[in-house]
């Protein structure tokens, strides 16, 4: 239980802590659907509990995890967040409208065809779909070479409340005819690494007093941590969508790249994306961020070719985004319709990710804030090394 996160309760959690306080049991649920159902965080607001058990509520600190400081939209429709937490760290969500269903942003959270028994949402409504990309750190630990939040660091994970606020306020920004239908943790931060807390914002998206959300319509992305996405598969039974960066079909060149793959190597790494419990007809998605002359060779593509033989998977190749903290490049159009080709021909199902939010610096791995961190990061080293100096 997270006693000092009375927000990301469970309604089981909220049960037990009112019945502690004297409460009736039942208002359990009614304080839960308020926060999770309906996106209600200010207790004076929760018109059907007296006024005694909203003060009580407010003073065991039940309020807003995040508010919105800004919004930016791109012209393509999609649409960044800039929120702050109550210490004043600030995270990013990006709400991308799926234009085309054969998008491949829409590729990285499963579709219906893939999926015969997720509750089919373009049926439930003609609304646009809308994919969500949530934030799970405030930067991040990994340090990938490529990645403005892994250059930033990590200042600290998001609790469980921070992460599902981040949902119930971009479901305030969508337009009348838009319906939120995959959630992608692919923001800011690797999910993995707070599993905890990342298991309990799924917990209570998907519970069916909240939201209520199909665990089939959200991924975790991770660069590969394999201690955690053994504990998602258990914990989840395989039915949250894995999206794993690999980005290197070996370890050479991984190495140079992603640091953590010096802990959990390729070998290891494939063997724990086999070993996922996957329902049926359900993929893997394999993210490539594509890099000038590092991993975009004809010949690293027909290795990747091997290191995913016989993984059910769906392969998202991302041109590199380019970002001030790195001399790495985008690859050449030409690389990249090669790269895709050669995967396409060995019969693997690969997508192109299109360029999203890109004026407003959200795509991935330039979520601005990164920017920010790496400028003040920076400014405090040449500070110190001043002063040392
Ligand atoms: N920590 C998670 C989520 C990271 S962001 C993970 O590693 O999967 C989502 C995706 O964007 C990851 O595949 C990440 O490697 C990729 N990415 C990061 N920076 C990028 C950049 N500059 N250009 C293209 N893709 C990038």
């Amino acid at each position: 239980m997270s006693a000092d996160d009375p927000v990301g309760r469970l309604p089981a959690e909220w049960q037990a802590a009112l019945e502690a306080l004297g409460e009736r049991a039942f208002r359990a649920k009614q304080v839960f659907r308020w926060m999770h159902q309906r996106g209600e965080f200010d207790p004076e607001k929760m018109s059907d509990l007296s006024l005694s058990f909203r003060a009580r509520l407010t003073e065991a600190g039940v309020s807003a995890p995040l508010s919105v400081e800004q919004v930016h939209e791109s012209k393509d429709g999609t649409r960044k967040l800039v929120l702050v937490a109550k210490d004043g760290a600030r995270v990013e969500s990006v709400i991308i409208p799926m234009t085309d269903l054969s998008d491949a942003d829409a590729s990285a959270a499963p579709s219906d065809e893939d999926d015969a028994d997720a509750a089919p949402v373009a049926a439930l409504t003609s609304r646009a779909r809308v994919t969500l990309c949530i934030s799970t750190q405030f930067g991040c630990a990994m340090g990938c070479v490529f990645c403005a939040s892994g250059q930033a660091g990590l200042m600290r994970g998001l609790r469980a409340s921070e992460v599902v606020a981040q949902v119930y306020l971009a479901k305030k920004y969508l337009r009348p005819d838009e319906q939120l239908s995959n959630l992608v943790f692919m923001g800011m931060g690797e999910p993995l690494h707070h599993y905890d807390e990342t298991a309990r914002a799924v917990r209570l998206l998907t519970h069916p007093e909240g939201l209520g959300m199909s665990p089939r319509r959200i991924t975790v992305s991770t660069v590969g941590l394999v201690p955690g996405i053994q504990r998602l598969g258990q914990d989840f039974a395989g039915k949250i969508g894995l999206a794993v960066s690999v980005h290197a079909p070996n370890d050479e060149t991984r190495d140079r790249i992603i640091p953590m793959n010096k802990k959990y190597p390729l070998r290891e790494l494939m063997q724990a994306l086999r070993d996922y419990p996957l329902p049926k007809r359900r993929r893997i998605t394999i993210e490539y961020t594509l890099i000038d002359g590092v991993n975009d060779s004809p010949a690293q593509a027909r290795e990747l070719c091997t290191l995913l033989r016989g993984l059910p998977s769906k392969i998202n190749l991302i041109p590199m985004n380019p970002i001030t903290a790195s001399e790495l490049h985008a690859p050449k159009a030409e690389s990249v319709r090669q790269f895709q080709e050669i995967l396409a021909a060995a019969g693997y199902s690969c997508f192109v990710r299109t360029r999203r939010g890109d004026e407003v610096a959200a795509a991935c791995g330039q979520l601005a804030m990164a920017e920010d961190l790496i400028k003040k990061k920076r400014e405090r080293e040449e500070l110190r090394a001043a002063k040392s100096s």
